[in-house]
């Protein structure tokens, strides 16, 4: 017997109208080079709709890519909706790529148009003859940088709020939910990025897992604060569920400055900010003495978050840290660190401990650690790894024209994340390493990230991160690359002695060594890559 509901598409028409019919009162603020902006859900559909209209007049095709180098802006959320919504597809373009893997994704995508604020100009244009099928530039004038003159021969440029002005509001449709809604590669640590189609229906359903209570929860109520870029994982969907649940947006603009997103908090009364780990290290330090009380939810995820620092949140704010895993190609939220109610009455410690899990697959996404090799499942006792392996409506199930795709993807069908890690009895999962980081020592496995967590619990150490350096005995061996707090005086053996006890004795370090900072990523993640050009060739200690 088949089941006798309506079959409606889900697509992202859906969520627009929401916040356009219902919530048009509410706000999306932009903090700008010289203030704040101001626009309602009300004006943002309409200005969403025109730009339906502008995509038209510029003879985008009907599934034309359309490119954005921008910040976290109004403007940015204009373009996540109008481009889907008329059938399009969003292409965001990370920034903070190198420009040849720039070049890449705009050649790869067959993007045609490119709309880019006005800050951001200077990077953008000299890669601009490289690009072979961009045919419209389009600035967005955010009050910073030079305007440029033209957009070289064969483009032609405009002005974002002109050819608003003079565009007609145009109808959404779409049905065919599997249409894809918009694109995002990968950052690429090794060779060029992949590309991920995220689709309506896909997006569409990571929203709604976005919005459940035991994810992030994103609701109506909320003050949401994305400072994760929308150009990195779709701003881990809370612009989508900001949207579609009608709470009020907060986008950062260009300071991504610890104190300009304290003052967004205080200011804006900002309950769920979400970033990477580096942002919130920063923000720590600014926030003495300043109204955090709206505050209900800190999302972070991108790369480990260490223990301490989740503790350092719970102690300043009252409110430790909430650890989500993901990648690009999951969409990108996967699995998130709430402690079951059963857990509650652990000790301080067993619960910080368990925070610095990555936390249960959320609901629709199923996960598995298994041997790489045989794909048996590891023993759920915290202690065995394996790779995790994911699988579900929103997790890709290829890459964009990549022959790369067979080697990311199991024959039965899951994601292979490159991750390591373990899950112990209750279903949290620990990540012990990216398969490429891991210190292999000895046919045994080091996790640098569990040392780095460690290391970053020391009250004098700013940042810690670990590498593999060749050993003529081991294969390999972990060196420690400590950044000190300011004015702080730390020794190696004093970062050894606090290590001794807390992590099995072979896997102590066998050097430290002092940086500046430490190398960060295009989306601010720890750069083992080029930390391990910087100490290639260096030469542990002998015992
Ligand atoms: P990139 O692969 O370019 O870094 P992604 O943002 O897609 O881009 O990165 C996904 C990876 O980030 C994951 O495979 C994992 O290694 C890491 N990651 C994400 N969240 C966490 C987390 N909470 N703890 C540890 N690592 C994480």
């Amino acid at each position: 017997m088949q089941g006798l509901m309506q079959h409606h598409p889900l697509t992202l028409t859906h969520f627009f109208d929401r916040a356009e019919n219902l919530f048009p009162a509410k706000e999306v603020a932009t903090a700008t080079a010289s203030g704040r902006d101001r626009v309602t859900y009300g004006e943002w559909a309409d200005r969403t709709r025109r730009l339906g209209g502008v995509l038209d007049t510029l003879g985008i095709t009907a599934d034309g890519r359309v490119g954005t180098f921008a910040w976290n802006t109004a403007r940015h959320l204009e373009l996540y909706f109008a481009a889907p919504c008329s059938g399009r597809v969003l292409h965001t373009l990370n920034i903070r790529l190198f420009p040849e893997q720039l070049t890449y994704i705009v050649n790869h995508a067959e993007d045609e148009v490119i709309f880019v604020d006005r800050s951001l100009t200077k990077l953008l244009w000299p890669l601009l003859d490289t690009f072979k099928t961009v045919r419209h530039v389009v600035v967005m004038d955010d009050g910073a940088g030079d305007q440029p003159a033209d957009a070289g021969a064969g483009r032609e440029l405009h002005d974002y709020e002109e050819l608003l002005a003079a565009a007609s509001p145009v109808g959404f449709e779409v049905d065919d939910e599997d249409r894809a809604a918009s694109m995002c590669y990968t950052s690429g640590t090794t060779g060029n990025p992949k590309g991920v189609v995220y689709s309506h229906r896909s997006t569409w359903l990571h929203t709604l897992a976005v919005m459940t209570a035991d994810s992030l929860a994103a609701s109506e109520r909320d003050v949401i604060l994305p400072v994760v870029p929308m150009f990195h994982a779709n701003a881990w969907g809370l612009a989508h569920a900001g949207v579609a649940a009608g709470a009020s947006l907060v986008m950062p603009g260009p300071d991504l400055s610890p104190r300009a997103i304290a003052e967004l908090i205080e200011s804006e009364r900002v309950t769920v900010a979400a970033g990477v780990p580096t942002i919130w290290m920063g923000v720590l330090g600014e926030l003495d003495g300043r109204d955090t009380s709206s505050l209900r939810a800190i999302p972070c995820g991108g790369s480990a978050v260490p223990k301490a620092l989740s503790e350092a949140y719970r102690a300043k704010t009252g409110m430790p840290i909430l650890q989500a895993w993901g990648m690009t190609e999951t969409s990108p939220v996967a699995s998130v660190g709430h402690i079951k109610s059963t857990l509650a009455d652990r000790s301080d410690e067993e619960l910080a401990d368990l925070r610095s899990a990555i936390g249960l697959p959320m609901v629709g996404v199923e996960a598995r650690v298994v041997d790489p090799e045989n794909l048996e499942p590891v023993a759920h006792d915290g202690e065995a790894s394996g790779e995790l392996q994911v699988r579900g409506p929103w997790i890709a199930r290829e890459y964009y024209d990549d022959e790369r795709s067979p080697q990311s993807f199991t024959a039965d069908g899951w994601l292979k994340t490159g991750d390591v890690a373990s899950v112990d009895g209750e279903g949290y999962m620990r990540i012990v390493d990216r398969t490429k980081d891991v210190v292999k020592s000895g046919g045994e496995w080091i996790s640098t990230v569990e040392l780095e967590n460690e290391l970053m619990g020391h009250p004098k150490v700013a940042e810690a991160a670990v590498i593999g350096v060749p050993h003529p005995k081991w294969g390999e061996r972990p060196l420690a690359c400590v950044v000190p707090k300011a004015g702080q005086d730390l020794t190696k053996e004093e970062l050894l002695d606090f290590l001794e006890g807390k992590v099995a004795k072979w896997w102590l370090p066998d050097d430290v060594v002092f940086i500046e900072e430490v190398p960060k990523t295009s989306v601010g993640k720890f750069s083992k890559k080029d930390l391990r050009a910087r100490f290639e060739g260096y030469q542990l200690p002998t015992a």
